[in-house]
């Protein structure tokens, strides 16, 4: 029964792919998933920019095409790039969402997981604010894990995993202080279950 109130309950947060809770700011950068795709994949990453640099709303000024790459040396790289996540995790816990679920989200690039090519087509892409090979804060994995269980409950979900570990290689974020583990416990403290994460099959990515 309390299952079937969860998921009466998680849909009422949804509208068209758009997650309530979150603060809405559309972006562009989006496009329809191939017909018959289904969402089964989260991929994590992380961002801030310049990178080291946080709650500057630089993030969101990519993610609408609103970034100034003239003022910062490290922006020169992004300059033309059109990319975007579903959501984004701030420092604080605060959600963003630039793209509806429903839709595909450029997030992921050249990527693969377990032998299937464009995980943009079948992903939702969660970005945490954050630095590769640095760790996160506590509100940050309290918001995803909400976030995690929100999508689990309205998408057909079964694996998450890093832009690390569909692109290997040629990404490295979230990086190694990103808490898989403690996720997973937040999670099944939760009551979710039966979801893969990487720590589940090391090496068969
Ligand atoms: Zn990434």
């Amino acid at each position: 029964m309390t299952r079937l109130l969860d998921s009466v309950g998680a849909k009422t947060l949804w509208h068209q792919g758009w997650y309530g809770p979150a603060q809405h700011l559309e972006s562009p950068n989006f496009d329809l998933r191939p017909p018959g795709s289904a969402v089964e994949l989260l991929v994590v990453h992380s961002i801030s920019l310049p990178p080291g640099e946080f709650s500057n709303g630089n993030v969101q000024r990519l993610f609408t095409n609103q970034l100034d790459c003239g003022q910062h040396p490290y922006f020169e790289l992004l300059r033309g790039l059109r990319v975007s996540a579903h959501f984004f995790v701030a420092r604080t816990g605060e959600l963003w969402q630039f793209v509806s679920c429903d839709v595909r989200a450029w997030h992921a690039g050249l990527s693969t997981f377990c032998g299937r090519d464009n995980c943009n087509d079948y992903s939702i892409g969660i970005e945490m604010e954050g630095l590769e090979g640095y760790g996160f804060d506590s509100p940050q994995y309290q918001s995803l894990a909400t976030l995690c269980r929100a999508i689990i409950l309205n998408y057909p979900v079964r694996h998450i995993a890093g832009h690390e570990h569909v692109a290997p290689g040629r990404k490295h974020d979230p990086g190694p202080g990103f808490d898989w583990p403690l996720l997973q416990e937040q999670l099944a403290a939760s009551g979710t279950h039966a979801i893969q994460f990487p720590q589940d099959f090391p090496g068969n990515l």
